[in-house]
C-alpha cells in the first residue's frame, strides 16, 4: 500500500507550496474534490522510486470558529487518513501558541509526525528551528519550500523508512484471483454494482473479512474462478457515524487502485463525464492499471440522451480508446453480468508474458513497416525489445539515440504492439534503453 501523508500546520506556513513541490511533475493528477473533502487536496507523488499519497489541508489555527472550524475538521480528519504527518512551523514567525495546540493535539493521535521547519531562507536554520525543540516532536527537518530547498534530503529520509523490498508499482501477483477494483465519485452506483456482482447466480462469497485499512476486500467464485472485489463504496462496512459522512474517500480509491489489477470506472449516465471522474481515470493510468468503463444507471434513458453520452464519451475519452466501455444498469443488472468478459480479457493482457523472439520481431516488422526518423542526419535504430514488466506491461526497446524517439512514433509503436499483441484496457508502458 502506498504510504499517505498529511501535511498539517497553521495557516500560511506554506503547506501548498511544499505541496506543489513534492507533486509537481503530476499537477494534472491533484485531485480536488470540492464539496465532499473541502480544503484537502490529493496529489500522487514520487520519490526515486517509491510512489507515495499527499494530502494537503487548509489549516489549523486552534482559534476556529465558522468556516476555520469546518476547516479545522478537515485537517483532523486528514490526520486520520494519514500514515505520516508533516507539521509544517513558519521559522519568520516563530513558536506560536496554535503551533503547540496542534503539537498537543499530534501527540494525542500517537501518528508518526516529524516536524518541518519552512521558510528557512536567508535565516540560520538551526537558530531559527532551536526555539521549536520545545515542541517535543522527535524527527525535524529544515526547508524553504519556496525555494525547493531541504526537500529532497527530507524526502530521502521519509522514504528510505518505507520503501518495501523490490514490489515497486507493480499490484501484488494475485493471491485471490483477478483483483477488481470498484471505483467512482459518490452516488454513481458502486455500492448497487458491488452488491448486484456479489449477488449474481453461481458466486459464492467467502466468509473471510479480508479487511485491510482502507479498502475492504471480498474473495469470490464465479464459475469456479477465484476473483477478489476491492470496495471502496464501503457496501460492507460497518455503520459509524464518521464512516456516513465519509463514506467516499479518496484516499481509499488510490489505495484500492494501487491493490487492483483491474478497474471498474463506474460513470453516472446521467450526469455524464465530469472533471472529477477525468481526475480518477488519471489516477488509474497513472498507476498503470487496466481499466474499464462502466456507464451505469443506462435504464429509462431517452435514446437521444444515450446518443449525447455515447458521444461524449467518446470526444474526451479519446486517449482512453483500448479500454472497453460497457452500458450497465447496477439497479436491474443489465449488462452486469457481461463485465466478466472484460474483466477476465483485461486481466490477461496486463499479466501476459511475451516471448524477447516475439517482440524484437514485432519491434523489427515495425520499424520496416514505418522507419524511426533521422536526427541530424542520423536514423533512430531500434535493435531489440524484451519485456520488463506487467500489470501493467512494459516493453523495453533497445537501440541508438533512442532518446530522440519522437512522441509520435511512439504511439505509433504502441499501437501496432496494441494491436498485434492483442492488448485489451490496459495501459502499455514503454522504455528506451540506448546502446550509445
Ligand atoms: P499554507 O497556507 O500553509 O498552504 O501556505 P502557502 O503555501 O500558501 O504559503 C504562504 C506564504 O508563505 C506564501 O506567500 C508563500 O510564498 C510563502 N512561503 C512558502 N514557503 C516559503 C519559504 O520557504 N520561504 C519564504 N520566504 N516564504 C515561503
Ligand atoms: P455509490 O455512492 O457510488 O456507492 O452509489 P450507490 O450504489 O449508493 O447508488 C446511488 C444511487 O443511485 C442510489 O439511489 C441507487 O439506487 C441509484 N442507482 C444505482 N445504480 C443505478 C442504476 O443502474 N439505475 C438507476 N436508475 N439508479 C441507480
Amino acid at each position: 500500500m502506498k504510504p499517505v501523508i498529511a501535511l498539517v500546520g497553521r495557516p500560511n506556513v506554506g503547506k501548498s507550496t511544499l505541496f506543489n513541490q513534492i507533486t509537481r511533475s503530476r499537477d494534472a493528477l491533484v485531485a480536488n474534490f470540492s464539496g465532499l473533502t473541502r480544503d484537502r487536496k490529493y496529489g500522487a507523488a514520487r520519490h526515486d522510486d517509491v510512489s507515495f499519497i499527499v494530502i494537503d489541508t487548509g489549516g489549523i489555527s486552534g482559534e476556529e470558529e465558522g468556516i476555520d472550524a469546518a476547516m479545522a475538521q478537515q485537517s483532523l480528519l486528514a490526520i486520520d487518513e494519514a500514515d505520516e504527518v508533516l507539521f509544517l512551523v513558519d521559522a519568520r514567525a516563530g513558536l506560536t501558541p496554535a503551533d503547540q495546540h496542534i503539537a498537543h493535539h499530534l501527540r494525542r493521535t500517537g501518528k508518526v509526525a516529524h516536524l518541518v521547519v519552512n521558510k528557512t531562507d536567508g535565516l540560520d536554520a538551526e537558530q531559527a528551528a532551536a526555539e521549536f525543540h520545545q515542541l517535543g516532536m522527535s524527527s525535524s527537518f529544515h526547508i524553504a519550500a519556496a525555494h525547493n530547498r531541504g526537500i529532497r534530503a527530507m524526502l530521502d529520509v521519509l522514504v528510505a523508512n518505507w520503501r518495501e523490498p523490490e514490489t515497486g508499482d507493480a499490484a501484488p501477483e494475485s493471491q485471490g484471483g483477478v483483483r477488481i477494483g470498484i471505483i467512482g465519485r459518490p452516488n454513481v452506483g458502486k455500492s448497487t454494482l458491488v452488491n448486484r456482482l456479489l449477488g449474481e447466480e453461481r458466486v459464492i462469497v467467502f466468509d473471510l473479512p479480508g479487511t485491510t485499512r482502507d479498502s475492504i476486500e471480498i474473495p469470490y467464485e464465479r464459475h469456479s474462478k477465484p476473483y477478489t472485489l476491492i470496495d471502496t463504496a464501503g457496501v460492507r462496512r460497518r455503520k459509524s457515524v464518521k464512516e456516513t459522512v465519509e463514506k467516499f474517500s479518496i484516499v481509499k480509491t488510490l489505495q484500492a487502485i494501487t491493490d487492483a489489477n483491474v478497474i471498474v470506472m463506474v460513470l453516472d449516465a446521467r450526469e455524464g463525464l465530469v472533471d472529477q471522474d477525468l481526475h480518477l481515470i488519471g489516477y488509474a493510468l497513472d498507476a498503470g492499471r487496466a481499466l474499464i468503463i462502466a456507464v451505469n444507471k443506462w435504464d429509462g434513458m431517452e435514446p437521444e440522451d444515450r446518443q449525447k453520452v455515447k458521444e461524449q464519451l467518446k470526444r474526451r475519452l479519446t486517449f482512453l480508446d483500448y479500454a472497453p466501455v460497457h452500458q450497465i444498469s447496477a439497479l436491474h443488472g443489465t449488462g452486469v453480468g457481461d463485465l466478466y468478459a472484460s474483466i477476465d480479457q483485461c486481466y490477461a493482457s496486463s499479466m501476459a508474458k511475451w516471448s524477447t523472439n516475439q517482440l524484437t520481431q514485432l519491434l523489427q516488422d515495425a520499424t520496416a513497416q514505418h522507419q524511426p526518423p533521422l536526427v541530424q542526419g542520423r536514423r533512430i535504430k531500434l535493435r531489440y525489445a524484451h519485456q520488463g514488466g506487467s500489470n501493467p506491461p512494459i516493453i523495453v526497446v533497445h537501440g541508438n539515440q533512442t532518446s530522440s524517439v519522437p512522441d509520435i512514433y511512439k504511439r505509433y509503436l504502441e499501437n501496432i504492439f496494441r494491436k498485434v499483441l492483442k492488448v485489451v484496457g490496459t495501459p502499455i508502458r514503454f522504455e528506451f534503453k540506448s546502446g550509445e
